[in-house]
């Protein structure tokens, strides 16, 4: 295939390495550009503060990752990363209600996001034509002088000259900046506020700590804005993450945080933090608002230029999407560049990517509209869906047909109308009658674990 030349990416974290993986396969030269300092090894760094922060890699990420990069998951295994199977090895207490586990093809890697972030990385410092710069900041655009195509990108005295600039700079990226400062009109934003706080600390695993499981998780809940997830993360640690929504603060001290555990349905979490020997300092990060940016319905948009990631859509972290929908994007660029032309790329690609949010951002938003508290558009649909997959967590304590449906929905792999499948509903709908204990705040559990269903 002929090359299209060279491409500058900005932003060497997740967003941008697989986009770079991406266009390395059509353009002879594609050159990252981070201002941060990249470490050599697998260590948090300034420029990704929510790299110290519990990351839940979905299933289909890991599989989208390894399409980009085969043999990716076995070499992040053999860095220590353990292969979880997210129905069997995983306690899921949803709404309060815990999951029956069954084996399943959802596998996920439990790492941590430094881990991931630097596998990735040596994979495509590997590659030809692909070069990192770090500790470089990129200033602005440069572009043709009728404005209409960009031409690469102004570093501190210098250019970089590009036949496609990748925009991968995060949430907060210049872009719609630029695009003003060009004459172009910025994207439309949609915000939806949730007053989200993470707390992540990691532990030691003792033997016989939350037993043979992998992990555990519970979800925030109208009148209880509070969460909490444990999983196995390389070296044998376990990473807690407590959260809080609407602005629900979780401690980062000893006792507070024990005491935070103590009130959720979770006993595994209420173990680690109140028995584990803590690994690391725990760090706070606040994440106030959803943001999706709509490029898609810009009328005019520069020739030669994209925007990726988080700079199209900052996803509730609860839910665990970025790096997945990242991963998505980079599969639809990659077949974008490689099939055909690159004529109207930008409209194709965000046309494109605006299909892949859809899915991820209807099940964020759509599960935070049920706190009262969160603004938004409540229609029927919104409303009926809450409910019944309520009523399918109640069911699924008993049925594992019903946990795996909803955990396919939730890993990216069916599109959330599949839990509307008659065979599923049929199965809700039997569910009814069935009426499940809901596990009740670990501080008031005489036995620290769960036992898990048969
Ligand atoms: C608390 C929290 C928890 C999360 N948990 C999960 C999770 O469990 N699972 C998941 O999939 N996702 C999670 N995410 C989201 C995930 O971290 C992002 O989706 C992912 O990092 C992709 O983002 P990105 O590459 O677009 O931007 P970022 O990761 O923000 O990186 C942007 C990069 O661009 C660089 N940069 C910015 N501007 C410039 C410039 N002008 N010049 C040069 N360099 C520049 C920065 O230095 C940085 O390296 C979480 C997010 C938060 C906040």
């Amino acid at each position: 295939m002929a090359s299209l030349g060279t491409a500058v990416v900005i932003g060497a974290s997740m967003g941008g390495l697989l986009a770079a993986r991406a266009l390395s396969e059509a353009y002879e030269k594609v050159v990252i550009v981070d201002r941060d300092t990249l470490p050599d090894l697998a260590a948090a760094r300034r420029g990704v503060p929510q790299g110290r922060q519990l990351h839940v890699l979905l299933s289909q990420g890991r599989k989208a990752l390894e399409e980009l990069f085969p043999g990716l998951t076995g070499e992040l295994q053999r860095a220590g990363a353990p292969l979880v199977d997210l129905h069997h090895d995983v306690n899921w207490h949803n709404d309060g209600y815990l999951m029956r586990g069954a084996p399943s093809p959802l596998l996920a890697l439990g790492l941590s996001r430094p881990l991931l972030e630097h596998g990735v990385r040596q994979r495509v410092t590997a590659l030809p034509g692909v070069e990192i710069r770090h500790q470089t900041e990129v200033l602005g655009l440069t572009t043709s002088p009728d404005r209409r195509r960009v031409t690469g990108v102004r570093l501190s005295g210098e250019t970089i000259e590009a036949d496609l600039v990748v925009d991968a700079g995060g949430r907060a990226c210049r872009s719609p900046v630029w695009l003003d400062e060009l004459g172009y009109d910025r994207p439309a934003e949609e915000q939806v506020r949730v007053g989200v706080t993470y707390v992540t600390r990691t532990y030691r695993r003792h033997p016989g700590l939350i037993g043979d499981r992998s992990g555990a998780i519970t979800n925030a809940m109208p009148g209880s804005p509070r969460a909490g997830i444990v999983a196995v993360m390389e070296d044998g640690r376990l990473a807690v993450a407590l959260s809080g929504m609407l602005g629900e603060q979780p401690p980062t001290d000893d006792a507070g945080m024990a005491e935070f555990a103590g009130t959720l349905p979770l006993p595994e979490l209420a173990e680690v933090v109140g028995t584990a020997e803590p690994a690391s300092d725990a760090v706070l990060m606040r994440f106030p608002t959803s943001v999706r940016r709509r490029y898609e319905r810009l009328r005019r948009f520069p020739d030669g230029y994209l925007v990726v990631a988080d700079g199209l859509c900052s996803f509730n972290p609860i839910y665990g999407q970025g790096i997945t929908v990242a991963a998505l994007e980079a599969l639809l660029l990659r077949q974008l560049i490689t099939t055909g032309t690159t004529d109207r790329l930008a409209r194709r690609f965000f046309r494109g990517a605006a299909r892949l949010i859809d899915a991820p951002w209807s099940i964020a938003v759509g599960t935070d509209l049920r706190f009262a508290e969160v603004e938004g558009r409540r229609g029927l649909k919104v409303r009926f869906v809450n409910a019944y997959v309520h009523r399918l967590h109640m069911a699924a304590t008993a049925d594992a047909v019903l946990g795996a449906a909803f955990l396919r929905v939730l890993n990216l792999v069916d599109p959330p109308t599949a839990l509307l499948a008659p065979g599923i509903a049929l199965r809700v709908l039997r569910g009814f009658f069935h009426r499940p204990v809901p596990t009740p705040p670990a501080a008031i559990v005489p036995d620290p674990v769960a036992p898990r269903l048969p």
